[in-house]
């Protein structure tokens, strides 16, 4: 391919230029390019003015504190060379066929539920040593320490060849007859406990100490740009030219090679450590020298140091003059950065290598070379990001993962690239936040997935089983945005995630009059409205979100239908249920391990373990989305339906409609309706679970089963070999194989679930509607090693199987805490088979009717007569409370005769075709202003969900223009794509765009009718 040869060539061109170049233009710099003269004085001056900038201060010295107090010496021998092996985990060996992890060598406990790196490192404390977390037995067993200075050569870097092996003993046990002289010891390839296990505490503690090494750089130069104290830049200026003079030979390859685990992606490249955590790295470090760049001005005390250094060891630079430090850190860090972006030996998730050579290229701050490196950022073979971010980046502002964690990682990544180039002043060629209108959005995404106010979603490899946690959803960060876009939308939305205040808010540090932002968000949150809990679509990601309950219990319905590719699972359709503070149908969330390993492979990331059906016994097939088709919401009442056809291809129906009622203020309980349409397939096995804890059944008769749900001879987490993926992972079966027409499962969720520390007994009860063939319930485990994972959960499986099946698995989800609220929910047969009638009646003696229609059309028998889609009626007595009628232009049922309105109809006339401005789009009728807060749904041909929430209606004549705000329609360019980075990018930007939908496209915009009595 001819990109990859270009490169190196541009590259090697781009070294030659700089070490022509640098001589003369590092003498005259002073500053790095972010961190100018100005910005550092507002920096020193709002730390001694303002009490949140004090406190950063603060903070940020009492932990440099440590870095401080050490001697110049000991911080330049501080940082290792490449022959001291790292990695990230003591034990797993990548050559070996079934990775295994072995527990600590000393206790044998099985450490998984310490997470995925268990052991403890204190590098002041116990320098090489690392701990167990429960015996606290140190290992190596042997002073490596001391063996490692033993082995320091002329070139100050460790030498394996010249170290003392004497050293290399049990010091606990110094005897040589001692059976144990040799147990523990590791010379830093590990110890061989016997020829496949091996355990590479050495490797693992330097892992870490690296780590610890680039936080205490970090750390300094902060504390540097807080006080103005040169003590700090002195000292970080000392790291960073020692880690200069180690750099460019760092190399994470060999050690890939031997098997052992890092951040590599499985490539197998890196330099420090894989290739996608170097990302982090070599970022932080370019950062900090931009901070302290200018704080080394006039300390010739450091200049001595290196060069009492420089003749003291042999070492790859000159020293002695800053001019000499500045260029030691330009070639060795800088430019390495650079190059090895180029080669990929640092390539990370989308967003994390630009964001490295966007810092390095600024801390540069040397033209041409700077901008060449920021011009590289926008080239399609490059940085790409025109490429990702029209392909790859959504109006909700996620990227392509499936799971929030990695989703929302691009924009937090590019939008911190935008903020640097922002912020510098040699660059105008790119300016990513007026470039991509979108980007907006992903400063708003991760509180906007915030489930009833509370929860991100669980989803895809992200976050924990039941974890309730709203992190990503920083109001300084929504502030940030705010103060970058001046978009109101961004202001109260800060407002409202900083508990509806403005104080506490500020622009950065480095500006001059920061606290000013406080008080245009308190302005903005003062004049606005807000809702707190509201049913809403992020369409472009892929969640349907449903809430009601207000503040006193905040319940929310999440459906994710967005990307099963990268680190999402084959879950379109999953849902989880928030309420009374906890998950109620959990997810796994991440993975045992994000890698080939079989409970991931075949079970947390298989169709399976989620709620879902399952059909023709395979998991689901990876795609981009599933498709809108109704979302309507008021007060007490939200509908969404969402197909996902391309889940199952070849399947005429993979639907699920979800209803959440009740939760309004006279009534504080609410229930949700679940209709499950499968069309097409032999066999169609809908999953369920419920919380952790006790689960009983009302109306099964339930009989042990041997073995797993695979069957009685397969034991528990056996590969699928002659049965489905999954099934083996459900064990403890019981099954009824000719079950009632109707049952009820019940959860109650165990103490220890978090959060554990509400002590409330939440359940959850599962009303069943849907005659079914089989029904078993079963154990299956979400992954152990995550901490407060829960042991099990509790699953119920509802089987069908025949010819051509057409299923509509009917159920209702009813959280409550002291006693169920539903006496009595049934499926009343009718004589049609397009709709469904559930007659759920209530405790407090109303009954209510929920109407399906899941054809569309006509409905017209002796019970029943109607047009449109969903009602539901709330009565007592036979007396008519209140309904609700979604796309119904009329009902008749039960003596009741209601009139409602059809949906709106026509097709898309015209488009904002650019990347820029706002999405706006031309119909080809009259529409009421009422359509505003509404979402639009087009009906469109390409495999995005072309929704989107109505901001403005404008009449123009006999059409209609509508505003979504600013998004653009873009879903990629034109032309053929190329593996750039391990990601799929645009060739070219010169063939023009693709976009989510079509002129000509139909579109529907849902109506509701409440009728209250
Ligand atoms: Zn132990
Ligand atoms: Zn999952």
């Amino acid at each position: 391919m001819m990109f990859r040869f270009l490169i190196p060539i541009k590259c090697a061109g781009l070294i030659l230029t700089l070490m022509g170049l640098s001589y003369q233009s590092v003498a005259q710099r002073i500053y790095g390019g972010f961190y100018t003269a100005d910005k550092l004085k507002n920096s020193i001056e709002n730390c001694r003015k303002y009490d949140w900038a004090i406190q950063l201060k603060n903070s940020t010295l009492q932990k440099a504190a440590v870095w401080k107090n050490k001697t110049d010496d000991a911080l330049w021998a501080m940082v290792p060379a490449q022959d001291v092996p790292r990695t990230i985990d003591v034990t797993l060996n990548r050559a070996a066929r079934e990775p295994k992890v072995s527990g600590c060598l000393n206790c044998g406990n099985d450490l998984s539920a310490f997470g995925n790196y268990p052991y403890i490192v204190t590098v002041e404390k116990h320098p090489w040593k690392i701990e167990c977390p429960v015996c606290h037995a140190l290992f190596p067993t042997n002073d490596f320490e001391k063996y490692y200075k033993s082995g320091i050569n002329k070139k100050g870097v460790f030498d394996s060849s010249i170290a003392d092996k004497k050293l290399l003993f049990n010091t606990a046990h110094p005897d040589v007859q001692d059976p144990l002289h040799q147990f523990g010891v590791d010379d830093g390839w590990g110890y061989n406990l016997t020829k496949d296990k091996v355990y590479r505490f050495v490797g693992y503690y330097n892992w870490k100490q690296w780590n610890y090494i680039i936080d205490g750089l970090s750390l300094l130069s902060d504390a540097w740009l807080y006080s103005g104290d040169t003590v700090y830049a002195h000292k970080a200026a000392i790291l960073l030219d020692r880690i200069a003079d180690v750099y460019p030979d760092m190399d994470w390859a060999p050690y890939a090679k031997k098997g052992w685990y890092h951040s590599d992606g499985g490539g197998g490249k890196g330099k420090i450590g894989g290739s996608i955590w170097e990302t982090g790295l070599v970022t932080t470090m370019a950062l900090s020298y931009d901070k302290i760049l200018s704080g080394t001005l006039n300390d010739a005390a450091l200049f001595a140091f290196l060069s009492k250094k420089a003749k003291a060891f042999q070492l790859p630079s000159k020293k002695g003059s800053r001019e000499l430090w500045v260029h030691n850190i330009d070639q060795n860090i800088l430019l390495t950065i650079f190059d090895a972006v180029m080669k990929e030996d640092i390539r990370g998730n989308q967003g994390m290598h630009q964001l490295s050579v966007a810092a390095a290229a600024i801390a540069l701050n040397t033209q041409p070379e700077t901008n060449k490196w920021l011009n590289w950022l926008f080239e399609p073979l490059g940085g790409a990001i025109p490429g990702i971010m029209l392909t790859r980046f959504n109006h909700d502002g996620t990227s392509d993962e499936g799971a929030p964690g990695y989703a929302l990682m691009l924009s937090g990544l590019i939008t911190q690239t935008a903020a640097l180039l922002h912020g510098y002043n040699g660059y105008t060629a790119h300016d990513i936040l007026m470039e991509f209108p979108q980007l907006r959005a992903g400063f708003m995404v991760a509180c906007n997935m915030l489930v009833a106010g509370k929860s991100i979603p669980n989803q895809g490899d992200s976050g924990a089983t039941g974890l309730v946690s709203s992190s990503g959803c920083n109001p300084a960060f929504v502030a940030l945005g705010f103060w970058l876009y001046k978009d109101a939308e961004l202001g109260l939305l800060a407002y409202t995630a900083n508990g509806n205040k403005g104080k506490g808010l500020h622009a950065p540090v480095y500006t001059s009059n920061p606290e000013a932002l406080s008080s245009e968000i308190e302005a903005i949150g003062k004049k606005n409205h807000h809702v707190s809990v509201a049913s809403r679509l992020l369409s472009g990601h892929g969640y349907a979100i449903l809430e009601t309950g207000g503040k006193k219990n905040p319940t929310g319905l999440i459906m994710n239908y967005g990307r099963s590719i990268n680190h999402a699972h084959p879950d379109q359709l999953n849902i989880d249920l928030f309420s009374f503070g906890k998950w109620l149908a959990p997810d796994h969330g991440y993975p045992e391990y994000a890698t080939k390993w079989p409970s991931n492979e075949e079970w947390t990331g298989t169709t399976l373990s989620h709620n879902l059906v399952l059909v023709n016994q395979k998991p689901q097939k990876e795609n981009w989305t599933g498709h809108t088709k109704l979302f309507q919401s008021v007060d007490g009442f939200s509908a969404v339906t969402v197909s996902a056809p391309d889940a199952y291809p070849g399947i005429e129906k993979y639907e699920r409609t979800l209803l959440l009622i009740g939760g309004t203020k006279t009534d504080t309980n609410s229930y949700v309706v679940d209709f499950f349409n499968v069309k097409g397939g032999n066999d169609h096995l809908l999953s369920f679970h419920g919380p952790p804890g006790t689960m009983t059944t009302t109306g099964l008769q339930l009989r042990q089963e041997p073995g797993t749900y695979a069957g009685p001879d397969v034991p528990k987490g056996a590969w699928a070999k002659g049965f489905p993926v999954g099934y083996s992972h459900l064990y403890a079966v019981q099954k009824d194989s000719s079950p009632a027409k109707m049952f009820t499962i019940n959860w109650r969720v165990s103490d220890q679930y978090r959060p554990v520390k509400d002590p409330r007994p939440v359940q959850l009860k599962l009303h069943v509607l849907t005659p079914v063939n089989d029904v078993a319930v079963a154990k299956g485990d979400p992954p152990q090693n995550k901490a407060g994972n829960p042991k099990n959960l509790d699953y119920i499986l509802l089987h069908k199987n025949g010819k051509d099946l057409n299923s509509v698995f009917v159920s209702i989800l009813e959280p409550y805490v002291a006693a169920p609220f539903i006496k009595n929910a049934r499926q009343i047969a009718v004589d049609s088979s397009e709709v469904t009638i559930l007659e759920i009646e209530n405790e407090n003696g109303t009954i209510d009717y929920i109407i399906k229609n899941n054809v569309g059309g006509h409905v017209s028998t002796k019970e029943i007569q109607l047009e449109g889609t969903i009602a539901w009626l709330h009565t007592r007595k036979g007396k008519l409370l209140r309904a609700v009628l979604i796309d119904m232009p009329y009902l008749k049922y039960k003596g009741f005769s209601l009139k409602g309105l059809p949906s709106l109809t026509g097709k898309v006339l015209d488009m904002n075709k650019k990347t820029s401005g706002e999405g706006w789009i031309l119909v080809d009728r009259p529409l009421p202003e009422s359509v505003t807060g509404q979402y639009i749904l087009i009906n469109n041909k390409t495999n995005r969900d072309a929704a989107y929430l109505i901001k403005e209606v404008a009449p123009q004549g006999k059409n209609t223009r509508l505003n979504f705000g600013p998004l653009n329609f873009v879903s990629g360019f034109k032309g053929p794509e190329v593996n750039v980075r391990k990601t799929r990018v645009p060739q070219t930007y010169d063939l023009g765009y693709e976009y989510e939908f079509g002129i000509g496209d139909a579109f529907e915009i849902s109506q509701v009718r409440e009728i209250k009595k």
